[in-house]
């Protein structure tokens, strides 16, 4: 039988339809001015349109810490290089903590400005993009104070702290030294 649609799943349909709207004009401009953010298919190399951009691959926290002067920096390299509607990204992630910018080519000096934010990346939280002072394990990531009590706070029964001393034994011994 099939199940009739509500008022409600109408209604989500719209709101759905207006935020992906949205996010499109949002990236269209945002591709206007960074054209290098621009998605392409890696077999056909078509451009394939503005409900994603590569900035959406930078993880949140980080997008706050430095996403914008990172943005900025990178075109201005690109311009003096003559590389602004060349260049292409093919690999955008966290990778052991660290922001990992693959791309396809670029001059030695694109290149040390990639490099450049992706050893500060692990100055930052990956979650909220405040000051990092810990390391999580198992999977290494660079967090605040507030995420990593989150994090450890959810694994709670996983850890199985028999008091709160030891827990802040552990969490000292999950301190980084993050002096600028
Ligand atoms: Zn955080």
């Amino acid at each position: 039988m099939k199940k009739k649609r509500s008022f409600k799943d109408v209604l989500r349909n719209i709101k759905n339809w207006f935020k992906t709207c949205i996010r499109k004009v949002y990236n269209y401009f945002l591709c206007k001015r960074y054209p290098f953010l621009k998605c392409y298919n890696v077999f056909t190399e078509k451009f394939i349109g503005y409900s994603t951009t590569w900035y959406d691959d930078i993880p949140a926290g980080w997008r706050k810490a430095f996403g914008k002067e990172l943005l900025k920096e990178l075109k201005k390299t690109l311009k003096k290089n003559q590389e602004l509607n060349t260049f292409r990204f093919t690999q955008i992630k966290e990778k052991y903590g660290h922001l990992c910018l693959y791309h396809a080519a670029a001059t030695r000096e694109t290149s040390k400005v990639l490099e450049k934010y992706e050893t500060l990346s692990e100055k930052y939280c990956i979650h909220c993009g405040r000051k990092a002072e810990y390391m999580t394990e198992g999977w290494i990531t660079f967090v605040c104070e507030k995420c990593f009590d989150e994090k450890i706070e959810a694994k709670k029964d996983f850890f199985g702290f028999a008091s709160p001393e030891v827990f802040q034994k552990y969490k000292e011994s999950r301190k980084i030294n993050n002096e600028n």
